[in-house]
């Protein structure tokens, strides 16, 4: 299947290739990158190696203080008009997204079109937040008569990124960096790297060259290379919560700052009393199966109260039944298949393993004609029920189309389950009651819990988004993002001669008593 933006795909943009100082530098090794709904190829990465990651984190930090002095409004109109070459190609980068990750093109068009808007917003704070905050005057500024609070950018940024919505993710890190001045070298994902590297290939053109550098690699050859390196100053990982601990262990070889966005087992609370509605399904069921359940903060557990869960898991079903499963240009599929094919086959031993262990496992979903259920990685929505609390199903991250419903008794108990794991990214709580509602919210173990939604649209820009426990450090959204990619830098003056700080009069006794010796 395709569509128009498929058919204007450009030959150079199906190979991802390194781009460094402006360079395409020679490559031997090629990975093929695959479509997961037809195992056909869709293109190829060239793959960088440890000397290309050094190449790259050289140009960054040559191009650094060029670029970090450019005036902010210069820099900014910079940064935009590379915006608008994208938005020019923006739906042949989200057609190339559902090629190479399998979701549905409007799932693909939101990573795209959520990314340049993510830059314009960032070039605006950046331009708001030039100036610097004026702290003269305020308490705890003692005799200070001139106090000036800045971010300066870090320097060169490394930025490694996961394939399960390849640009969005990644700019979470290269919007505010590029806003306020720091330079890039960016690692895709080696399974989705098509569109991210066009991307920043189309936006390198408006730029001087070394303010972006991609190098498509291994993850334990460049991405741990790029986090141990000592000129890379801050590195922004989004993917698994085993590679999240490893770079934080490179990292801290050389004190560099570090933002980990990482796996989540995100807890849905329905409590007594909730009321199942029609709006209260359609929300968890988008929570649920949005992208295949590739989404890091996806419901990934449902906890329902015993004297609604089989009211529950009868409306749930009979709403996933309508799921319609097909390929990503098929305009009447909801979802698409599993991006990986490791991923696939994990989803498929824990629906073994949970039927094994006596759950009810119902594969629901229709499947379109546009879905090859041989070749792809297709996987029914499935709702698991009667399965322990404590299987593998429910305390890990499944990253797939299938939901496990546990009863629990009290909000006591609810709450236990809810943060039994080491994950703790979002959660949700689902009452009409917004105090019973809020009351148990204040409980949960998260960066964020959401109240009768959980979804992309509920994580609002104003409020930081990102994990506790081993979901992850460091927050994203606006002024939160643009702190990982810069550094806090105080002017502190005094109007010389006037100042007195502590200490003053002892050292003033000192010159006047202690005339200069002379050096022998
Ligand atoms: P992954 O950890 O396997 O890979 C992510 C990236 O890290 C890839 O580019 C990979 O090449 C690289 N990498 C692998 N080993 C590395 C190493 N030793 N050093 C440096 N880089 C290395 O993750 P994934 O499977 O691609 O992504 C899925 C996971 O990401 C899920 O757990 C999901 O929950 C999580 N995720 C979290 C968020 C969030 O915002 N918290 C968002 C999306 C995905």
């Amino acid at each position: 299947m395709t569509n128009d933006a498929h058919a204007r795909l450009r030959d150079e943009w199906r190979l991802a290739a390194p781009l460094i100082d402006g360079f395409t530098p020679e490559v031997t090794e090629t990975l093929v990158v695959t479509n997961p709904a037809t195992g056909a190829q869709v293109g190829r990465v060239a793959l960088a190696d440890v000397r290309h990651a050094d190449e790259a984190v050289a140009a960054a930090v040559r191009a650094f203080p060029g670029w970090r002095d450019i005036p902010t409004t210069e820099r900014g109109a910079m940064v935009l008009a590379a915006v608008d070459a994208v938005e020019a190609i923006a739906d042949e980068l989200a057609a190339l997204i559902s090629l190479e990750v399998g979701k549905v093109l409007h799932e693909a068009q939101g990573d795209v079109r959520g990314s340049l808007a993510m830059v314009r917003g960032m070039v605006q704070l950046v331009a708001e937040l030039e100036a610097g905050e004026d702290r003269t005057g305020l308490p705890g500024t003692g005799q200070a008569s001139f106090v000036r609070l800045r971010h300066v950018p870090v320097g060169a940024v490394a930025v490694i990124g996961p394939w399960n919505t390849p640009i969005f993710l990644t700019f979470n890190a290269i919007a505010p960096a590029l806003a306020a001045g720091a330079t890039l070298v960016v690692k895709p994902a080696v399974e989705a790297p098509l569109a991210l590297t066009a991307m920043l290939r189309a936006m390198a053109e408006h730029l001087p060259d070394g303010v972006i550098n991609v190098v498509p690699g291994r993850g334990s050859v460049v991405g741990q290379h790029l986090a141990e390196h000592p000129d890379v100053r801050a590195v922004s990982f989004t993917g698994s919560t085993g590679t999240g601990r490893r770079i934080a262990a490179a990292a801290a070889a050389n004190i560099k700052k570090v933002a980990l966005e990482l796996g989540g087992n995100d807890p849905a609370v329905v409590l007594e009393s909730a009321e199942i509605t029609d709006s209260l399904i359609a929300e968890l069921v988008a929570g649920c199966f949005a992208m295949t359940g590739q989404i890091c903060f996806n419901i990934k557990r449902i906890y329902v109260h015993r004297s609604r869960h089989d009211e529950l898991v009868e409306k749930l079903s009979a709403a996933v039944s309508r799921i319609v499963v097909g390929d990503a240009f098929d305009p009447d599929a909801h979802i698409g298949p599993l991006a990986t094919r490791d991923g696939y086959d994990n989803a498929l031993r824990l629906l073994d393993e949970a039927r094994a262990a006596g759950a009810v496992v119902r594969e629901l979903g229709i499947r379109a004609d546009s879905a090859d259920w041989t070749a792809g990685n297709y996987i029914a929505p499935t709702v698991v029920t009667g399965i322990a609390a404590d299987h593998e199903l429910v305390l890990d991250e499944q990253f797939a189309p299938i939901i496990p419903i546990v009863p629990f008794d009290t909000d006591e108990e609810a709450i236990v389950e809810a943060n039994r794991t080491e994950f703790g990214l979002a959660s949700s709580i689902w009452s009409q009651d917004l105090r019973h509602a809020e009351a148990v919210a204040r409980r949960i173990e998260a960066g964020n819990t959401f109240i009768n939604a959980h979804r992309l649209g509920a994580s609002v820009p104003l409020v930081p988004f990102g994990g506790v426990k081993q979901s992850g450090l460091g927050r994203t959204h606006l002024l939160y993002s643009l702190e990982h990619v810069t550094d806090e830098h105080g002017i502190v003056g005094f109007s010389h001669p006037a100042a007195q700080l502590p200490g003053i009069t002892r050292w003033q006794t000192v010159l006047a008593d202690h005339p200069a010796k002379e050096n022998v």
